[in-house]
């Protein structure tokens, strides 16, 4: 397994013809044969992908010439499948790219692979994948992280310098902590959303899995920005995020009370304090501050969440894409049987609490109130950035879990999510960096910012890795 340099250095030594495209995307393709046993990977795109490295090579350009790259696959790319890990999309094949995919490529970057996922990303584990489950590279008993576990794992095992990944409720930072990669949530619409199958619309975000924040900022900087297939989208006011100069001190930093106490890994909270001294020891002003609305973001999660997973996934109805039940009477059977047989339990728990908490009578005591909850939590957030400049704390209750472990209790595994879903409801930028180890397990260090500040993220981000 040989480690791939800095992007940055990647691409200009791509641009110089010191290395050729076509050597790096060979490199990742056989990364990604040799650690087969972690079934990180769903299916490579091998043609397009050589091929691109050969038209690269002709005339390499851009900021990202030649770096290869995998995509978590409920990004929409060319040349092979985008299922979502979802049986019901397991034929599909994608007539457009994700925009994010796009401004990739745009700057020379080469897609390799798709990465597993739970499927239609709901989970934390990657075991909800229809295909298989992602072994954590630190110990292949245990669980990367989810829903981006693939990718998450992908990173670690060096099978390209960086992947996507999504993030409704945690998908890219539990993964990140869980392997001991850096994973960024952007603010809500500081990537297009356009081409990435939809899980809740009000809180999906791209961002990306690096080994450092650096090369998450050069990342981010080449997807952000406006896009007029996504309306939500922001425009970015800096004109690059990879200036990453930084000082912690004289930073206001703000612990979240409400994350730290009972019910926390005595290793995850050993870690996140060794983080929270090092901080001290760089100069910054750390505070306890509590947010007392968090342990309510949870179950506001749960209810916005499936709501917007039950009107986004009603069109897969066997007619427009991907699986068509074939022994369908009449329209209607058609309907029900695609869908009975094409999602998994998860989809189907979702869509059935989605429609639930949104039917007539149940709406006001369970959407409506959940709304006035997220606007509190939001409302906490901007009152405590009026103090802090970040907010921190632990990503996860605990390191990686074993595998089978929660399984039989959905409320168990939802509860993982318990520190990360704020952010999602908020919308803040929000990013896992490598902070330590409990036992032989990777724990990452939260760092929430305020809203549209990812670039002040990543360089605090970098300053931490800085601190050793
Ligand atoms: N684990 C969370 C869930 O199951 C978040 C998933 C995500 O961010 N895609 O909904």
């Amino acid at each position: 397994m040989s480690r791939w340099p800095a992007i940055d250095e990647l691409a200009a030594d791509v641009k110089s013809g010191k290395i050729k495209a076509v050597e790096l995307v060979k490199q990742s393709l056989k990364a990604i044969s040799d650690n087969q046993e972690f079934d990180a990977i769903i299916s490579t795109l091998e043609g397009r992908a050589l091929d691109r490295a050969a038209q690269i090579d002709k005339q390499p350009a851009g900021r990202l010439a030649g770096v290869p790259f995998i995509a978590k696959d409920n990004f929409l790319t060319l040349g092979g499948k985008t299922t979502a890990a979802s049986n019901i999309l397991r034929p599909f094949e994608a007539p457009y790219q994700a925009t994010a995919i796009e401004k990739l490529e745009a700057e020379g970057a080469i897609c390799v692979a798709k990465a597993n996922l739970d499927a239609f990303a709901h989970g934390s584990s990657t075991e909800n994948s229809d295909w298989f489950v992602t072994k954590n590279p630190h110990d292949k008993t245990r669980v990367p992280g989810g829903s981006s576990g693939g990718s998450a794992a992908a990173v670690i095992l060096d099978m390209a310098p960086f992947a996507l990944g999504t993030d409704t409720g945690g998908s890219i930072r539990l993964p990140a902590s869980f392997v001991g990669a850096v994973g960024v949530k952007p603010t809500y619409g500081r990537v297009s959303r356009s081409g990435v199958v939809a899980m809740a619309s009000s809180t999906d975000v791209i961002g990306p899995l690096t080994k450092t924040a650096t090369d998450a900022a050069l990342v981010l900087d080449v997807m952000s920005g406006r896009d007029e297939l996504d309306s939500t989208t922001i425009e970015k006011a800096e004109a690059s995020y990879t200036d990453l100069d930084f000082d912690w001190s004289g930073k206001k930093i703000g612990v979240i009370k409400e994350y730290m106490q009972e019910g926390l890994d005595a290793g995850v909270k050993a870690v996140i304090e060794g983080s929270i001294e090092k901080l001290k020891s760089a100069g910054a002003a750390v505070e306890e501050v509590s947010l007392p609305s968090l342990p309510l973001a949870l179950a506001v999660y749960y209810i916005v969440c499936p709501a917007e997973v039950s009107s986004n996934l009603s069109r897969y109805d066997g007619q427009r894409y991907g699986y068509s039940a074939k022994d369908a009477k009449n329209l209607d059977e058609s309907y029900e049987l695609s869908r009975e047989e094409g999602f998994g339990a998860e989809a189907k728990r979702r869509i059935m609490i989605g429609t639930y908490v949104l039917s007539s009578g149940y709406y006001d005591a369970y959407y409506k109130k959940a709304q006035t909850v997220r606007t509190k939590i939001i409302n906490e957030f901007s009152e405590a950035f009026s103090k802090f400049d970040f907010l921190v704390g632990p990503i996860s209750p605990t390191p990686a879990f074993k595998i089978g472990e929660k399984t039989a209790d959905p409320l168990k595994m939802y509860l993982n999510d318990i520190m990360t879903v704020a952010a999602n409801m908020s919308g803040n930028p929000a990013i896992s960096v490598p902070a330590g180890l409990a036992g032989n397990l990777p724990v990452g260090l939260q760092i929430i910012a305020p809203m549209a500040s990812d670039h002040q993220m990543l360089a605090a981000a970098k300053a931490f890795e800085d601190l050793g």
